[in-house]
Order: C-alpha cells, then structure tokens, then sequence
C-alpha cells in the first residue's frame, strides 16, 4: 500500500514520471489535470465550467478541485494506494486531503518533488506546444502558470518537508535517469517498486 505526491512547477515532468511511478509500484496515476482536460474534451458540465479558467493558467477553485479527488479516491483501484498527480496545489487543498485521508485511517508515505530551473520548464512547455497543442500551454499561459504555481503550490514543499515526507529529485537530464533517481529515494525510505518493474526503474 503506497500513497504518493507527485509536485513540481509546470513543465518538470510530473505527467511523464507519474507514468513510470503507476507502474513500477502498481498504484494508479491520479492527474487533476488529466481529469479536467478529459472532462473537458467530452464537453461534462464540469468541463464546460472549468475550461476557460484551465486555458488562462489559472487554478480550478479548491471546492471544484477537492470533491473530483475525493469521489476518485473512493473508486476501487485507489483504495489500496494511489500517486496524486498535480494535487494538492494550494495549502486549502493540503488541509482538505489530510482530513480525507485521515477519515480514512490513511495517510502518505512520501511527497516526490520534482525539482527544475525555470528556463529549462519553459523551454520544454513552448515544445509541448508543438508537439501536443495543449491549450494551456500558449505563451502567456505558460508565464501565468508559473506564476500561480510560484505563489499557490511552492509554499507546500516546505509544509511536507516539515512533515518529513519530502523526496527532493532533480527532475533534469535524461527520463530513465530521473525516474532512477525516484526510485532510488523511495527504496531508501523501504517502498519498494514491483519485482517486474525493477529493471525499468
Ligand atoms: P501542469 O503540470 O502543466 O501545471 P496539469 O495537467 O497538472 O498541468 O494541470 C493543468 C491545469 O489544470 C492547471 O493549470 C489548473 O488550471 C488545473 N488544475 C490541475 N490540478 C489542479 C488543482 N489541484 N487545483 C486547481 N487546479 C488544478
């Protein structure tokens, strides 16, 4: 049973990461922004109602925000443990999961923050772009994303290395490398990645 955070700025790498950490430790990848983006492409109400604010780099309010991951936490594949992926972002959003969790009998076992310079996210957000035509990912977008996770989402590295749970890992250089790196933290703290998986990892 593992219950992990994934958090970084923008463009770090946390998609492609959180795809390796599912599975190498058979827990299921929970992306807010995947949800929202998937919501959004099959026209729900809750994607009518949140697109403009996702296109401007803004956050989907915390009350929005807060019952989509709860209702996904309750569903079966979550309930032995689970990767939040882009959640939580705001400190309202840190305390909402400590009392979901804690309702629970739960808790997490460690917070990876993935850790890149900015010029190098932009750079690779203009690329994705590109490549993948994400509506959030224009230019103005790209810099006020920055700026909200600057403001919002930074102060909570310090709330979970507090609590002792913060893994800090370069997220630069190769993916392998990266996701060695990740692997190689959480083994130090005795979660271990599933035996097929160890290779990869
Ligand atoms: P990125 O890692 O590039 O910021 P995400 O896919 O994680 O992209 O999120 C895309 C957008 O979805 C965010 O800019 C925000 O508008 C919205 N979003 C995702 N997760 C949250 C959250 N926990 N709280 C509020 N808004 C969120």
């Amino acid at each position: 049973m593992t219950r992990l955070l994934i958090v970084g700025p923008p463009g770090a790498g946390k998609g492609t990461q959180a795809a390796r950490i599912t599975s190498g430790y058979g827990v299921p990848d929970i992306s807010t922004g995947d949800i929202f983006r998937a919501n959004i492409k099959n026209e729900t109400p809750l994607g009518v109602q949140v697109k403009a604010i996702i296109d401007s780099g803004d956050y989907v309010s915390d009350e929005l925000t807060n019952a989509l991951v709860k209702s996904r936490l309750e569903e079966d594949d979550a309930l032995d443990g689970f990767l939040l992926d882009g959640y939580p972002r705001t400190l309202e959003q840190v305390q909402y999961l400590d009392e979901l969790l804690a309702g629970k009998g739960q808790a997490l076992d460690a917070v990876i923050q993935l850790v890149a310079d900015q010029d190098e996210v932009v750079a690779r957000l203009r690329k994705r772009a590109i490549e993948q035509g994400r509506t959030d990912d224009t230019e103005d977008a790209i810099r006020h994303r920055q700026e909200v996770y600057a403001r919002e989402t930074s102060p909570l590295i310090a709330v979970y290395r507090d609590r002792g749970l913060l893994i800090e890992v370069d997220g630069l250089g190769e993916i392998d490398d990266v996701a060695g790196r990740i692997a190689d933290a959480l083994a130090e703290r005795g979660i271990a990645a599933n035996e097929s998986s160890v290779e990869s990892a």
